[in-house]
């Protein structure tokens, strides 16, 4: 039998009792037959103290620093793991992120995985031994330094090393029992999907679905490695993520609706005033572009006749937020405009399906399921299989819980129970 990799998020190791269950778990799987390789996030909030404290210290952390604090939240675990299963009387290892062999660039935070090398991996699987490698971490290939690669990546190391290894499967263990047609947390009759194209998640994940990092879903489609996220506080059969072309080899009846997302981590711009004239809003965005901040919906009004003026809107992180702003401030003077809008009171709230594509009126219904909730949109994108909407931040819920009902998506009986977590 293959290789398994499985991926045990906070929640699933957040103290000792949670650490020995998650061994007992990876036994049970080694049972079976298969070689295990396990990535494991650090304990519950472990993280985010670490980062607290941190600004307790320095209200600037240096990123090399800060990465070196960070990535010692995965060690505690990886170690700890291990040894639980030690005393189950099987055989484990932990390895860092550098010691798996997982190279990165050299961008402190947000690191991206360049190329992995797991040799000591698959020595301690040909060893008989389960590896246990801390996620979410990696190593520079130019400065050598510990880098991290973005809140969440644990999940990113999971299928890039199960990619790299040639795994049958990367499993993605949580609290929550697979990916639901919207989040359980806001949706308490949302159903859990049984199968989500790739192309489909990538959606959700790019539309504030947090069940699984973005990264880790385009690693997924690119090395064509099925996912299948499930709980690790249960053993029901989870959400499994396939590759698009395998969906197509298997014609089943698709849904046409996978699920409902939002997002509240976003803030919109508005440029007033700007005038209409070729090359403004390149050299808006190409100011945005330099500050290395990433835009996500554009809307430009049609100009006043009048003035020969318009107003451009767009949406950013909020993280960023201050940083566009002193950027578009700069540029006042050159480009001309009136002033600046700033509101991070905003939330989006998007539906992604791929069985839109082959059915009108998609747009229709979700827009007069938000009318009747008395939901007012700010702003609208859409790609192929997804229609995003901003709206107001406090209407979110709301927004999101009108349109899982229009589009039928409510469970008859409640199957969302979210087993632990803070939700921090
Ligand atoms: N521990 C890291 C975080 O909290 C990585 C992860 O959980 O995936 O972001
Ligand atoms: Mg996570």
């Amino acid at each position: 039998m293959g290789i398994v990799v499985q991926k045990y998020g906070g929640s699933s190791v957040a103290d000792a009792t949670g650490i020995k269950r998650v061994a007992q778990r990876i036994v049970a799987t080694r049972k079976h037959g298969h070689d295990v390789v396990v990535v494991v996030s650090a304990m519950g909030d472990t993280t985010d103290e670490l980062r607290d404290l941190a600004e307790q210290v320095t209200p600037l952390p240096p990123p090399r620093e800060l990465d070196m604090l960070l990535t010692a939240g995965e060690r505690i675990s990886m170690a700890l793991l291990a040894m639980a299963i030690a005393q189950l009387g099987h055989q484990a290892r932990s390895f860092t992120g550098s010691q798996a062999g997982v190279i990165t660039d050299s961008v402190h935070g947000r690191a991206k995985i360049i190329d992995i090398t797991p040799g000591r991996i698959e020595a301690a699987i040909a060893d008989g031994a389960i590896a246990i490698v801390a996620g979410f971490q990696g190593v520079s290939q130019d400065t050598k330094d510990v880098t991290t690669l973005g809140r969440g990546a644990s999940d990113t190391t999971a299928v890039a090393l199960a990619a790299a290894l040639g795994a049958e499967v990367c499993e993605i263990y949580s609290d929550v029992d697979g990916v639901f047609t919207a989040d359980p947390r806001l949706v308490p009759t949302a159903s859990k999907l049984d199968r989500v194209s790739t192309e489909e998640m990538l959606e959700m994940a790019a539309s504030g679905s947090k069940i699984l990092h973005l990264r880790c879903v385009e690693y997924a489609r690119r090395y064509q490695m099925p996912i299948h996220v499930r709980s690790s506080f249960s053993t029901k059969e989870g959400t499994w993520i396939i590759p698009d072309d395998d969906a197509g080899e298997q014609p089943m009846e698709q849904a046409i609706i996978a699920g409902v997302a939002h997002d509240t981590s976003e803030a919109k711009i508005t440029v007033v005033g700007v005038p209409d004239k070729v090359g403004e809003a390149a050299r808006i965005f190409e100011a945005l572009a330099a500050a290395e901040i990433n835009i996500d919906m554009v809307v430009q009004n049609i100009s006043a006749a009048a003035t020969g003026r318009t107003d451009i809107s767009f949406t950013l992180p909020r993280a960023d937020g201050q940083t566009a702003m002193s950027a578009l401030a700069r540029l006042q003077h050159e480009v001309g405009y009136d002033k600046l809008l700033y509101d991070d009171q905003i939330g989006k709230v998007s539906l992604i399906g791929a069985g839109m594509r082959s059915h009108p009126g998609i747009t229709a219904r979700f827009f007069a399921a938000l009318a009747s909730a008395g939901v007012n949109i700010e702003m609208i994108s859409t790609s192929e299989i997804r229609i995003s909407v901003i709206v107001d931040e406090a209407q979110v819920p709301t927004a999101v819980q009108a349109t899982h009902t229009a589009f039928d998506l409510d469970a008859h009986e409640v199957e969302a129970v979210v087993y632990g977590g803070t939700g921090r």
